[in-house]
């Protein structure tokens, strides 16, 4: 996807990360994760150095998004359940 510059509205040839460089002016970008409900989320691009300089994108969720969701997802769940078995064990240990 492409989202247009903040400074000079020429296409920037990605979706909105937290740090970026617009191609065309060389402006740094920065953007914000405003909401992510639904199949879209709503960043924030904000031109670093050029107050006034924002942008309201729409961004789909991308694939390399969905992965890392899924893995943190997974991780986060092991983790929690690892948490719970050792709590478990060190309750029946100290007893
Ligand atoms: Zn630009």
């Amino acid at each position: 996807m492409t989202f247009p510059c903040p400074a000079c509205d020429a296409d920037v040839p990605s979706p909105p990360r937290a740090f970026g460089r617009c191609p065309a002016c060389g402006v740094v970008l920065r953007a914000r994760l405003r909401g992510g409900e639904g199949p879209l989320r709503t960043f924030d691009v904000d031109a670093v150095g050029r107050p006034g300089a924002r942008r309201t994108v729409e961004a789909p969720w991308t694939e390399s998004d969905e992965r890392s969701l899924r893995a943190w997802l997974s991780w986060s769940t092991a983790i929690t359940l690892g948490l719970v078995l050792v709590l478990l064990a060190l309750a029946r240990w100290l007893r």
